[in-house]
C-alpha cells in the first residue's frame, strides 16, 4: 500500500508531496509521491492531499488499568497528599480488579490512544489479586484494537511478600514469552522505591539477569519517596535503586520530580531514561520536575501521560507551557525541545525493546503511521514545524491510524473493535467495580 499525503514528516526534514511503501507491516520505501507511484504502479494507494503523513505518536508511560477510575466516587475525605492519593484511590481500586476488567480497560485505553493518533505504549500494570497472567490478557486487548506496546507489572512489597514474587515471575514470564513479536514486548516493572524492600530489589535484578531489558519504575514521584529512601537507606531514591543496580540504558525512571543535582548527574551517567509526565504532575500536585535542567545536563527525557490521557497532543502542551510557568521564563523549552521528546526521543525509547525501529518513518521500520489534517496558514518548513506542531496541530484533525501497516483508524471510526459494545460492557464493568471498592 501507498501513504501519500501533503507532507512527510522524516527524521531530518519535512517533504512535500511525499510518499511511503508498505508492505508486510514495514515502511519499505520513502520518497516523492510521484516517484513511488510510478515504481509501484499497481499498489494500492492511499492519499490524504490535506494531511501531514507522520509517525505514529508513542505514549512512554501509562496505565492501563486505571480507566476505570475516571469519574469513580471516592467514598472517603479527598486525599490531600500524594501517599494519600495513592492509599484513597489507586491501591484500592487495583486490588478489585479482575481479569474481566483488565481486558476491558485495555480495550478502552487502546481505543482512546489509536482515536488520538498514539500507535504505542508503554504500559505499567497492576493487579494484586489477579496478577499471573495479566500482561497476557492486557497485551492481548491493545494488539486486538492495533495499539503496539511495551508492558511490565509492578513489583511492589505493599501487599506482601508473595505478591512481589508474583509479580517477578509474571514480568520474568510475560518478558520470555514476548521475546521475537515486535507488536508486545517486555520490561520489568517495579512499583517505586517506596514499596520496595532491599531484598526485594536484590531478587528482582537476580531474576533480571539474561532477559536484556531494563527496569520500568516511578522514581520520586511525590516527596514521600524521598524520606521513605533515605529512612530506609540514608540515600536519596536515584542514589538508591542505582547502588542496588536498577539503572542504566534500558531503565525508565518516570517523573523524577524529586532529584538532586548529584542524581541528575547518576541518571546521565547511566544513561537512565526520564519519563516526564507533567499533565499527572499537576493532577497529583507533587512538584515540577527539572525537566529543562536535566535536558542541559544530557539526560535523555522521554514524555508520559501516566494514565491521564492517552493524548500525546495534549501532553506536549503541557510540557510545552509547564516550565515556562514554573521557571517564569517564556525561553524555557523552546518548541524544538517538545517535538524532540514526543517524536524522537519516544521513538529511541520505544525501540530499545523491538527489533526494528518504531515511531519514525524510515525504510525497515515498523509501519506505525497517522494522517494528520493540517492545513498551516502560515508558511511551514522544517525549521518552524515544531511552532506548528506546539500551536496548530491537535489530536482532534488526526483522519488516519495504520499500525503494523494495517489501517485501524478513519474517518472517526476504529475499524479493528466494535467501540460502542466495547464501552457498554465497560461501563458495567466499571459499575461493578465502583461498588466493589468499599
Ligand atoms: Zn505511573
Amino acid at each position: 500500500m501507498i501513504i501519500s499525503g501533503r507532507y512527510l514528516l522524516l527524521p531530518n526534514g519535512l517533504l512535500e508531496d511525499g510518499a511511503v511503501l508498505i508492505a508486510d507491516g514495514i515502511i519499505e520505501e520513502v520518497g516523492k509521491r510521484d516517484e513511488i507511484v510510478r515504481r509501484n504502479p499497481s499498489e494500492e494507494k492511499r492519499d490524504f492531499p490535506k494531511s501531514i503523513i507522520m509517525p505514529g505518536l508513542i505514549c512512554s508511560h501509562s496505565h492501563a488499568y486505571g480507566a476505570f477510575a475516571r469519574g469513580m466516587p471516592l467514598k472517603t475525605e479527598p486525599p490531600k497528599t500524594f501517599g494519600e492519593i495513592l492509599e484513597r484511590i489507586w491501591w484500592r481500586l487495583d486490588k478489585k480488579l479482575k481479569e474481566e476488567d483488565i481486558k476491558y480497560s485495555g480495550l478502552v485505553t487502546a481505543i482512546d490512544a489509536i482515536k488520538h493518533g498514539t500507535t504505542s505504549t508503554l504500559d505499567h500494570h497492576a493487579s494484586p489479586y489477579s496478577i499471573r497472567g495479566s500482561l497476557d490478557v492486557l497485551s492481548s486487548a491493545f494488539k486486538e484494537v492495533g495499539l503496539r506496546s511495551n508492558l511490565a507489572y509492578e513489583v511492589s512489597d505493599r501487599d506482601g511478600l508473595d505478591k512481589a514474587e508474583e509479580g517477578i515471575k509474571e514480568n520474568v514470564d510475560f518478558i520470555k514469552r514476548h521475546k521475537d513479536d515486535d507488536m508486545i514486548t517486555g520490561s520489568f516493572g517495579l512499583h517505586a522505591s517506596l514499596t520496595l524492600s532491599d531484598e526485594t530489589l536484590q531478587k528482582v535484578v537476580e531474576a533480571s539477569r539474561e532477559l536484556n531489558v531494563g527496569f520500568h519504575i516511578h522514581v520520586a514521584e511525590g516527596i514521600e519517596d524521598v524520606s521513605d529512601s533515605i529512612r530506609k537507606s540514608g540515600k536519596r531514591v536515584v542514589e538508591r535503586l542505582w547502588s542496588h543496580g536498577i539503572l542504566g540504558e534500558r531503565t525508565i525512571a518516570v517523573h523524577a520530580v524529586h532529584v538532586s543535582p548529584l542524581e541528575v548527574k547518576i541518571l546521565r551517567e547511566t544513561g537512565t531514561w526520564v519519563v516526564h509526565c507533567p499533565e499527572s504532575n499537576m493532577n497529583n500536585a507533587v512538584g515540577v520536575s527539572p525537566v529543562p535542567f536535566m535536558m542541559e545536563m544530557g539526560v535523555k527525557v522521554a514524555l508520559g501521560t501516566d494514565g491521564m490521557t492517552m493524548d500525546m497532543f495534549r501532553e506536549s502542551k503541557f510540557m510545552y507551557l509547564l516550565h515556562k510557568l514554573s521557571t517564569s521564563d517564556p525561553r524555557t523549552m523552546p518548541p524544538g525541545r517538545i517535538t524532540d521528546t514526543v517524536i524522537k526521543a519516544n521513538s529511541e525509547l520505544m525501540s530499545i525493546y523491538t527489533k526494528r525501529r518504531v515511531g519514525i518513518i524510515q525504510k525497515g521500520a515498523c509501519a506505525d503511521i497517522i494522517a494528520v489534517r493540517y492545513r498551516p496558514h502560515t508558511p511551514m518548513s522544517w525549521d518552524n514545524f515544531p511552532a506548528h506542531f506546539v500551536f496548530g496541530m491537535e489530536s482532534s484533525q488526526v483522519e488516519m491510524v495504520m499500525t503494523n501497516g494495517k489501517i485501524v483508524f478513519e474517518r472517526g471510526s476504529i475499524l479493528t473493535v466494535n467501540e460502542e459494545k466495547i464501552a457498554e460492557k465497560a461501563e458495567r464493568l466499571a459499575m461493578d467495580l465502583w461498588e466493589r471498592i468499599s
